[in-house]
């Protein structure tokens, strides 16, 4: 069952590796939602480049555009220089994504990753507001800078960043808290008592399915009232759609279907199209208080992940073609694998939203168990939250109906086994 050789890298590389601990074979080549080993061995990829991947691997038009920039020169790196890519990519995400949906937007290119675009948007939030702190909330992720990790509630990815930068207020966060009225009734009070020593905050970053939380998805009314709080008490809302933006959760933005507007977005992953490496940090006009050269970065705005990112705006996004098939898969995934939650009752729980999906478990040795199974029978999924104890999906939104079957079946036998 060709076993790479994997001796090279335990020799050479950190400790600090982690996919590949689980996943112990030598990744070659891919197409669709197929990985082939350097021996030949096919797994199907429901790991998605952790949402880096929604339109598959290796697309044919973003290739063929991608081969056809590169034969004729096309300048590569050009930082902030204007260029023919960036231009047609800047035309095609107003015209195709930001008009459509009545958004105003102005983008910047803050850095090549998720990280980079948290980071220009906390440190935009607080230059525009004169303050400093940020409400996050727990489980969060937001990425792996100190800034970023500061405002991540999950101990174990802060670890080694010590102190916080910003001063992160907790605030209760998850799919089963009710009465929303309540939950912002206490914020209310806090936020006006100047008493109680809490510095009025700059903004509230959030993601509205939280991804290495453990696919944890945030209600539409509680969205809701979380915008009209920060409406109340002027603080600046960011939503962080960098994993389940460009269309994971159906819609091409998470904060769509709450029917909210956030005054900064984060977005990565995805956008590139063809897992090349961009981040946009997108924020109403009026926030634009940038002075030239105040945020930069040698290696933003790459002209190929442009020249990827334009095709797959318009070959994805000119119709809501991709969007239905997505919300067609959540409900399909969620009805194939509701007779685990009968059958185990207490023992596993179904969460997600679109193509974001997760299978919870009461522990993460049975998460553990299940993603060890699924890679020995060529699947390759993803373990979140706070102990690991999700297996989470983030297949290519692409995936065909024999993908989905085949990688739903591979997970409900793994899944039976490791409760029965
Ligand atoms: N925000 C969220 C919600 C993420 O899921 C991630 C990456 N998992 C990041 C930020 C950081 O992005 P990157 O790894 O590209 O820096």
């Amino acid at each position: 069952d060709g076993t790479s050789d994997i001796s090279a890298f335990e020799k050479h590389e950190s400790e600090v590796r982690s996919y590949s601990r689980n996943w112990p074979v030598v990744f070659d080549t891919a197409k669709g939602a197929t990985l082939t080993t350097e021996d030949g061995v096919e797994y199907l990829d429901f790991f998605g480049g952790a949402g880096a991947l929604n339109y598959g691997h290796n697309d044919d038009d973003m290739k063929a555009a991608l081969l056809e920039y590169v034969q004729r020169d096309g300048i590569t790196h050009s930082l902030d220089k204007y260029t023919p890519a960036k231009r047609r990519f800047l035309e095609a995400f107003q015209s195709v994504i930001i008009e459509p949906r009545g958004l105003d937007y102005k983008v910047m290119f803050p850095g090549p990753t998720g990280t980079n675009a948290v980071e220009s948007a906390l440190k935009l939030a607080r230059k525009v507001t004169g303050r400093e702190a940020i409400i996050n909330f727990t489980n969060s992720f937001h990425g792996m800078t100190l800034g970023s990790l500061a405002v991540t509630g999950n101990s174990m990815k802060r670890a080694g960043a010590g102190v916080p930068l910003v001063h992160a207020t907790p605030m209760p966060y998850d799919n089963y808290l009710e009465g929303v009225e309540s939950d912002f009734k206490w914020m209310d009070r806090l936020l006006e008592d100047s008493g109680s020593g809490l510095n009025k905050p700059a903004a509230v970053i959030v993601e509205c399915v939280q991804g290495e939380g453990g696919i944890n998805a945030a209600r539409a009314d509680w969205l809701r009232a979380l915008r009209d709080l920060c409406d109340r008490h002027e603080l600046l809302l960011i939503v962080d759609e960098v994993q389940m933006g460009c269309g994971r959760t159906g819609e091409f933005f998470s904060f769509e279907f709450a029917g909210i507007k956030p005054d900064i977005v984060a977005i990565s992953k995805s956008i590139g199209g063809y897992g090349l490496p961009l981040a946009l940090t997108l924020f109403r006009p009026e926030l634009d208080e940038w002075t030239p050269g105040e945020h930069n970065g040698t290696f933003r705005g790459n002209n190929m992940a442009f020249v990827t990112a334009e095709v797959a705006l318009r070959k994805f996004w000119s119709d809501d073609t991709l969007e239905k098939r997505t919300l067609e898969n959540g409900r399909w995934l969620r009805e194939k694998f509701a007779p685990l939650v009968e059958k185990f009752p207490g023992q596993v729980e179904l969460r997600g939203r679109g193509m974001a999906f997760g299978i919870a478990f009461t522990n993460p040795e049975l998460s553990e168990q299940v993603m060890k199974e699924c890679f020995d029978n060529h699947l390759l999924v993803e373990t979140a939250g706070p102990q690991d104890e999700v297996v989470k999906f983030l297949a290519p939104l692409i995936i065909t109906d024999e993908e989905r079957q085949r990688g739903a079946d591979i997970t409900y036998a793994a899944v039976e086994r490791a409760l029965a």
